[in-house]
């Protein structure tokens, strides 16, 4: 069946949503979110949060441009 929990097998409409930190060993840590069962709360994925990731590009971007000579 589609979109069932594989720990609980209920069957998900709606998925929880965590932010969490994800850290590389001596590198930078990076905004995360966790997609998870709404029932049992078993992690079913872990991306990169992709609002904070727009969010750091546009202020990378406008650092930069700001920084151009006019
Ligand atoms: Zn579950």
């Amino acid at each position: 069946m589609i979109n069932k929990c594989p720990k609980c097998e209920k069957v998900i409409i709606q998925f929880r949503i965590n932010t969490v930190v994800g850290a590389m060993p001596f590198k930078n840590k990076w905004n995360c979110v966790s997609i998870c069962c709404p029932y049992c709360h078993t992690v079913l994925s872990v991306q990169i949060d992709p609002v904070a990731i727009k969010a750091d590009t546009v202020n990378e971007l406008a650092q930069r441009l700001g920084g151009l000579p006019t």
